[in-house]
């Protein structure tokens, strides 16, 4: 059960999204307009924020990076375009996940619990990432894969940490090199080096991933095996 603020201003889909959330025990709250979705979050902290993109009053992304300038609260964006590049820049501009419309309660509701057990893993009680059999515990700098230690180097720790945190999610090489890199321009083959041999580490190859799925032209993603 979480707070959730719903911004969409059709009432249509607002008021089914609400019915179905509130039959999942979630606390929902809702809003059709960007700027009053933002003095909501400012004022009540919700849990989460399902953030629709077309609103009356402000562009989706522009909504997004206002809110992310007041609260680091967990946002998927609710898109009516299944457009990569759209959704690869509004995950770039802090959104941390998206569903493409016309989406299901239970698509809905399984992208909202996984965006709230990120955020929740993410508190100082358990600093362990979990996906699959991977484990990474970014306070003891620890990582294990099935229960066996995994020998990474500061960077390839890094690098696995940043995308476990972001399971499903596809991370451009552009991020990881202003996130785990900290620079702004660089070369994509250190990261792609740096990728293999992570991926070497892991016991799997480009070919056959079992973690590290390479997304081409985009960069990569971590989800677990399937099965
Ligand atoms: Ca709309």
């Amino acid at each position: 059960m979480a707070t959730v603020l719903v911004v969409e201003d059709d009432e249509f889909v607002r008021s089914a999204m609400i019915r179905d959330l509130t039959g999942r025990d979630h606390a929902v709250r809702s809003a059709g307009r960007a700027l009053d979705a933002l003095r909501d979050i400012a004022h009540f902290p919700p849990d989460v924020v399902v953030l629709d993109l077309g609103l009356p009053d402000l562009d989706g992304a522009e909504a997004l990076k206002m809110l992310r300038a007041i609260s680091d609260v967990p946002v998927i964006v609710a898109t009516a375009r299944d457009d990569e590049s759209e959704i690869v820049r509004l995950l770039r501009a802090g959104a941390d996940d998206y569903v493409v419309k016309p989406f299901s309660g239970d698509h809905l509701n399984a992208r909202l619990e996984a965006v709230l057990r990120r955020a929740r893993s993410g508190s100082p009680a358990d600093t362990t990432l979990r996906c699959g059999g991977l484990a990474v515990d970014v306070a003891r700098r620890e990582a294990t894969l099935d229960g066996t230690a995994l020998e990474l180097t500061r960077r390839e720790f890094d690098l696995l940490a940043y995308l476990c945190a972001r399971p499903g999610t596809v991370v451009t090489r552009k991020e990881l090199l202003s996130a785990v890199w900290r620079q702004t321009y660089g070369d994509d083959q250190t990261i792609d080096v740096h990728l293999s041999w992570l991926r070497r580490k892991l016991g799997e190859s480009a070919s056959q991933p079992r973690y590290l799925h390479t997304v081409r032209g985009v960069g990569v993603r971590l989800s677990p095996p399937a099965g």
